[in-house]
C-alpha cells in the first residue's frame, strides 16, 4: 500500500508515519528527514538546500523528486511506503504518479491532517517552552512563513487527489491516540 500523509508543517504528519510504519510495517519516506540527513552529513546536496530549508522554503521538485524515487526503489518498500512532506506541489504529485505507474504502482490513499493554523503556532510555542533541541525552521516567524507557502504551493493539492477519489480526512487536532485511531479506521475500510 503507499499512503501519503498530507498536512500544514506541524499536523503530525511524521508523528503518525512514524506510528504507521510500526504497525503496518510501511517505510516512512519523509523528504524533510532525507533533506536535513544530507545538510547534517555535508554532502553536496545538503550544502545546496540548507539555505533554503532554514528559510521554510520549498527546495526544486527536481531534487526532491530525485531523492523519493532513490529511496523508493530500495527493497524495503517494496510492499509499499508513506510519504510523508512529499508531494507538496502538483508537478511533485504528478512526478509521484508517473514514477508509481512506472512500477506498476498506485497512491492507495491520501489522509489529510486538518489543523488549525492556531493550534500549529500553539504547538511550536509549546516546543520551544518546553526547552530540548529544536530545528533551526521550527519557530513561530518561519512557522508563519511555511504556512503561507504550504497554502500557496501545498495546499491545491487537496483538490488533485479529491479529483483523484483519494482523499480522506482526519481530525488532526485530536489527541495523538485519537488521530492514530482515525488513520486505522480508514485503513482498515479500504481494501489492502
Ligand atoms: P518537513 O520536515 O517535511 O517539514 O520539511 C522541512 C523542509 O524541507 C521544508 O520546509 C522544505 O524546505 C524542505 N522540503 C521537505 N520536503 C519537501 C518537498 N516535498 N518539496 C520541497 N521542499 C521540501
Amino acid at each position: 500500500m503507499n499512503l501519503v500523509l498530507f498536512g500544514p508543517p506541524g499536523a503530525g504528519k511524521g508523528t503518525q508515519s512514524k506510528i504507521l510504519t510500526e504497525k503496518r510495517g510501511l517505510p516512512q519516506l519523509s523528504t524533510g528527514d532525507m533533506l536535513r540527513a544530507a545538510i547534517e552529513a555535508g554532502t553536496p546536496l545538503g550544502l545546496s538546500v540548507k539555505a533554503t530549508m532554514a528559510k521554510g522554503e520549498l527546495v526544486s521538485d527536481e531534487t526532491v523528486v530525485r531523492i523519493i524515487g532513490e529511496r523508493y526503489d530500495q527493497p524495503d518498500c517494496k510492499n509499499g511506503a508513506v510519504f510523508d512532506g512529499f508531494p507538496r506541489t502538483i508537478p511533485q504529485a504528478e512526478a509521484l504518479d508517473r514514477m508509481l505507474a512506472e512500477r506498476g504502482r498506485k497512491i492507495d490513499l491520501v489522509l489529510e491532517l486538518k489543523v488549525d493554523d492556531a493550534v500549529l503556532l500553539s504547538r511550536v510555542e509549546a516546543r520551544i517552552k518546553a526547552g530540548g533541541v529544536l530545528r533551526s525552521d521550527d519557530t513561530p516567524e518561519t512557522l508563519a512563513h511555511r504556512l503561507g507557502v504550504y497554502y500557496r504551493n501545498t495546499a491545491p493539492l487537496i483538490d488533485f487527489y479529491r479529483g483523484q477519489g483519494k482523499l480522506k480526512t482526519v481530525d488532526g487536532m485530536a489527541p495523538v491516540e485519537a488521530v492514530t485511531g482515525q488513520i486505522a479506521a480508514v485503513l482498515d475500510g479500504i481494501p489492502a
